[in-house]
């Protein structure tokens, strides 16, 4: 039989039996299981042909001539090993480098008078002597300087499940690449253009640099090859997905009427950017197939009257509407806009949150008016999903803040055979490069404005000695009839600390502000007392309100124009970015003052950025380009799997180079029954997950 991918790694003749056997233990039996486990990292230990040694931080690696071996016994605990060598450099005078091994007597056995080896570590001096305590060493078959597999290279390290160490790993997967054929490796995207970027490369030359790189720029060409390659199949995906969507047959909602009585009873007239957002969706909703839209708009910039229209003109014919929120305060407060909005038009409405609300809910269904020819609306929570029964004629499911909710949340709503059109809403400012990776079967519309009338909002850095200062500030606000939001951390150790910090908070605040009415409001509440909270303070009985992030997202106290943040290095930007969205939402100018003592550089040009922007867009980059894009999505990849480079999805260029490439393939080949496609296909069909094994 001759090789493939599938062979036992047993057949790899010069593969030791031992490290065959071990991985067969950990599951990876055929070489394209063993090849397919990538190196999370590699460490530079190509050899240093420097003489000179020096103590350093930083470990390095070096030739060396074995010239004694002795072991010291003490402490009756394995002793100690030195291995007292010569560094070998060319031409100059050599140095001495003791190795040393605590506790493991058996590499006495191992080395011998004579040999050559590479070692890797960190060199400190000791009484006089260069010394390396354990270091990473491989024993060199001659003198010359050929690199070895683990040192004296650029090395891969592996991330190692129990039972198999670093380098028998190695070993291994040195092993299956020197049999590797290149047609065993089909490309998977054009021929890359031999003035550009990827010239020269293959999946097959790619995946050999990422294991054993010929050196650092090799390495970073093939990961960001095999990246673009994992973003090209997911946009392939992706594309594929909204094609047959369109091709799904769904409803066309054409009566706009109550949508447009509603326009015209609203106190005020729609932004520029809502008349656009709201254009792309009625056209949307108008066609006979399902619409799947993300309406992605700043805070405060109106996202939920534009749910509500959407939700007028499904109702309109005897379709149900839903209106998902991922907290009760939300859902309670959406419920109260479409009472005073929507059922004065006749539209029957439901409120579906947690069990003791049912009821609430049912009451108040009770009292709505109802039309036969009207289909009913129903705002809630996640305890929707337990009513599921209840909906079965959905014509719109709007989805709220939609990256607090998991994926299977949205599908279990979702369900196929209604298809009913989907608007999902979003107050995290997404760039453009993610909201084509993660919602890329998505159609975006941006309100990329706020509606006029609004105060600006003055952002300010303060030390935690201003506090008195700012309470002053705080109060002659408060007197003038507004109201003001203190926000404290969440801190890390565990939720209760935060309460604690939020209850602390609390009381400084009370003594901090004589005569005010001060509200708590925390995580750790139950629902029905958050909901009283936020009554009170929507209603102005609380005028100041003490709360940990649990008023992040999408509350609306217009009359709210001052926020205090405390300790407001602990957030990152996208969180203070939402903070700040509930001031400055009525015609009062407001004010935001971030407290901190954090003198870090880095902490205080992070608050910088708030002070001098309001772009939620501008921001968002900056929260990318800081953090990366593994913490900047949090939960929105929840769901799917990893991305294997997702490190590279801050990568605007690349990210819009692999849509260039999907829709070029797609567009030549929409089915891709060309031959050379033969394996992309495959690929495609076999996982439905995100992250694309690089070997599959
Ligand atoms: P978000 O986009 O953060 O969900 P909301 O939909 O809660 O924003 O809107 C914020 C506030 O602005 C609400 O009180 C809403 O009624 C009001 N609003 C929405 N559109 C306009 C507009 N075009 N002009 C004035 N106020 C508006
Ligand atoms: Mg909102």
């Amino acid at each position: 039989m001759p090789l493939s991918l599938e062979s036992p790694l047993d057949e790899l003749r010069s593969l030791p039996a031992r490290v065959a056997s071990s991985l067969r233990r950990e599951g990876v039996v055929t070489l394209r299981q063993v090849l397919d486990w990538l190196p999370f990292r590699h460490e530079d230990r190509t050899y240093n042909a420097q003489p000179l040694l020096s103590a350093s931080p930083f470990p390095s690696c070096h030739q060396l001539l074995v010239l004694r071996v002795e072991q010291r016994r003490f402490g009756g605990r394995g002793g100690m090993v030195c291995a007292h060598c010569e560094v070998i450099a060319s031409g100059a005078m050599s140095a001495r480098l003791t190795l040393r091994w605590f506790g493991v007597p058996y590499i006495k056995k191992i080395l011998v008078e004579g040999q050559t080896l590479f070692a890797f570590g960190k060199i400190k001096e000791q009484r006089g002597q260069w010394v390396m305590d354990h270091p990473e060493f491989e024993i060199a078959d001659s003198t010359d300087a050929e690199p070895g597999l683990h040192t004296g290279r650029i090395t891969p390290i592996y991330r190692l499940r129990s039972g198999i160490n670093q380098k028998q790993l190695r070993t291994a997967i040195w092993h299956a690449l020197e049999v590797l054929q290149p047609e065993w490796v089909p490309d998977r995207l054009p021929k890359p253009r031999a003035d550009g970027e990827f010239a020269g490369c293959s999946r097959f030359a790619c995946l050999r640099e990422l294991h054993f790189p010929a050196d650092a720029s090799k390495l970073s060409q093939a990961r960001r090859y095999l990246a673009l390659e994992e973003f090209t199949l997911l946009q392939l995906r992706v594309l594929n997905q909204r094609q047959q969507r369109l091709e799904q047959g769904g409803i066309a909602h054409r009566d706009w009427s109550l949508a447009d009585a509603l326009l015209k009873a609203l106190p005020f007239t729609l932004t520029q950017a809502q008349q656009r957002c709201l254009e792309e969706i009625r056209a949307d909703m108008q066609r006979p197939c399902p619409m799947s839209r993300l309406l992605h708009g700043d805070v405060g910039s109106g996202k939920t009257v534009l749910a509500f229209l959407a939700m007028a003109a499904a109702v309109a014919r005897g379709h149900q509407a839903v209106l998902m929120a991922p907290t009760q305060i939300l859902a309670e407060q959406h419920y109260a806009k479409a009472r005073l909005w929507l059922e004065p038009l006749g539209i029957p409405l439901r409120l579906r949150t947690g069990s003791r609300s049912e009821q609430h809910g049912a009451d108040l269904l009770a009292a709505a008016p109802t039309s036969k020819a009207i289909g009913e609306m129903v705002i809630g929570t996640h305890a929707l999903l337990h009513d599921l029964g209840a909906l079965d004629r959905l014509g719109l499911v709007v989805i709220d803040e939609q990256h607090k909710f998991g994926v299977a949340q949205r599908a279990r709503l979702i369900r196929a055979e209604q298809s009913p059109d989907v608007l999902v809403m979003t107050a995290t400012p997404i760039p453009r490069t993610l909201t084509l990776t993660l919602y890329g079967e998505l159609d975006v519309s941006t309100i990329d404005q706020r509606p006029a009338q609004r105060g600006g909002i003055t952002t300010r850095i303060r030390t935690p000695k201003c506090l008195e200062q700012a309470a002053e500030f705080v109060l002659t606000q408060l007197r003038e009839g507004r109201q003001a939001y203190l926000v404290f951390p969440l801190i890390e150790e565990s939720e209760k600390s935060s309460m604690g910090a939020a209850t602390k908070g609390h009381k400084q605040w009370q003594k901090l502000l004589p005569g005010i009415q001060v509200g708590l409001l925390h995580g750790r509440m139950s629902g029905e007392q958050k909901e009283k909270v936020m009554r009170e303070f929507h209603r102005g009985e609380i005028q100041a309100l003490v709360s940990t992030t649990v008023i992040e997202v999408g509350v609306d106290v217009p009359n709210a124009s001052i926020m205090i943040i405390h300790d407001a290095d602990r957030f990152g930007l996208a969180a203070l970015h939402q903070l700040r969205g509930r001031i400055g939402r009525g015609t009062h100018q407001s004010y935001c003052i971030l407290l901190t003592g954090d003198e870090d550089p880095e902490a205080q040009e992070k608050l910088r950025i708030m002070e001098q922007t309001h772009d939620g867009f501008v921001i968002s980059e900056e929260d990318l380009r800081r953090r990366g894009p593994g913490d900047v999505l949090g939960q929105a990849q929840s769901g799917s799997a990893p991305l294997r480079f997702g490190d590279f999805l801050a990568d605007t260029r690349l990210i819009s180079l692999a849509r260039t490439l999907a829709q070029r393939i797609l567009s030549r080949d929409p089915k891709l029954e060309e031959p050379r496609w033969e394996d992309l296909r495959q690929v495609l069909l076999q996982a439905p997950a995100q992250g694309a094994s690089a070997m599959q």
